[in-house]
């Protein structure tokens, strides 16, 4: 291809490989959502529609880009892990950086609607930024996710109980805050016991952990687009919503702690005076699950609980052939995006899936 004279300006670009045999992990994070919630009544402290249409974006993102192994979301911000070994874009920050944004940020507002079903698009673009960071090891990279939901517990615990103070209570904004000022964990969780007859730990798990994509394997003919919760009443339209009924339950059965909760028990907390202003601009509200878009498919992790699922809607009445013919989908297995809100402090989460999600670089045949 003949060059023109103008061609030199290219050398002007830098070039942002970012170093190879390291993890890279992508955080976007909404910018000026304090504001952007406000604007479209977002509930408080958490809306079920808002955390759904970020989880849905962030499924858009992995389902596009294949080298992320995990995802996870709380409030207005996710992060992306790539598979260390990713060749994506040569490894060229900008590139990946931009293009998670961009995604992101497209899907947020093109799945508007499915979420938000009375307002046709947002009222103003929202905006997302982005950042890459490098993590050394394996070591950076859990202590990174366990600093995400670390800050996911703090915050939600705030804003459930800075509302509380608010809604139920009757206090100013400002009289709240004062009232939370210098309490730790265990303080809030007896007031909003004692004083609004509220059980912290029965909240959706999905306001208290987050939200965790993964590639797991699910049935193979579930939709591809489907993303599956192993936690059905997190499901939008999930019939197995109406039969597990106490969270709490369903997170036992798969599995993980019962009792006191992790998070809570690692979590050293700042001193609610000195909790950041995020806490209280949280955007996101929990009332009620509206139930949207969804899918009763069922995770590898939700099988079991969601097969006891399905044999409770059969004595519900949904007898015959169509039920019985559910069990053989799950011998055909492919992997595909699933969410979860599961602790992913500890080593519990990665046993058994750290070995894909933090998979050492494979060594490239050099040519002789
Ligand atoms: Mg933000």
């Amino acid at each position: 291809m003949a060059k023109s004279k103008y061609e030199y300006v290219k050398e002007f670009e830098t070039d942002d490989r970012m170093l190879r045999n390291v993890y890279v992990l992508v955080r976007i994070d909404g910018k000026g959502f304090h504001k952007f919630s406000q604007t479209h009544d977002f509930a408080k402290p958490n809306d079920v529609r808002g955390i759904n249409l970020m989880n849905h974006a962030a499924r858009c993102v992995m389902h596009e880009l294949d080298d992320i192994v995990l995802a996870f979301g709380e409030s207005d911000e996710y992060s992306f892990l790539f598979r260390k070994s990713t060749d994506l874009y040569q490894r060229r920050e900008a590139k990946i950086v931009s293009t998670v944004v961009s995604l992101f940020t497209s899907a947020y507002v093109y799945y508007w609607n499915d979420y938000f079903t009375d307002l046709k698009r947002p009222l103003y673009p929202p905006v997302f930024d982005g950042r890459a960071v490098l993590y050394p090891s394996e070591v950076e990279v859990k202590d990174y996710f366990a600093w995400r939901q670390a800050d996911t517990h703090i915050n939600n615990l705030f804003n459930t109980s800075f509302w509380a103070l608010v809604e139920e209570g009757g206090l100013t904004p400002k009289a709240a805050e004062a009232r939370l000022c210098g309490t730790d964990s265990k303080d809030k969780n007896e007031m909003l016991f004692t004083e609004f007859n509220t059980n912290y730990s029965k909240l959706p798990a999905m306001y208290r952990k987050g939200s965790v994509l993964l590639r797991e394997q699910i049935p193979k003919d579930a939709d591809k687009d489907a993303i599956i919760p192993t936690l059905p009443e997190t499901l939008p339209g999930s019939k197995s919503a109406k039969v597990v009924p106490v969270l709490d339950t369903a997170i036992t059965e798969s599995g993980l702690q019962s009792g006191p909760d992790p998070i809570s028990e690692s979590v050293s907390e700042v001193p609610s005076g000195q909790s950041s202003p995020i806490a209280v601009d949280s955007p996101f509200v929990s009332q009620e699950m509206i139930m949207q878009e969804g899918s009763s498919t069922i995770s590898s992790e939700g099988k079991k609980r969601s097969i006891d699922a399905n044999e409770a809607e059969r004595q519900d009445g949904e007898e015959g052939p169509a039920a019985k013919k559910e069990a053989p989908a799950f011998k055909r297995m492919k992997k595909g995006v699933v969410i979860d809100h599961i602790d992913i402090i500890g080593e519990k989460f990665w046993t058994g899936r750290g070995a894909y999600i933090l998979a050492p670089e494979k060594k490239k045949k050099l040519r002789p």
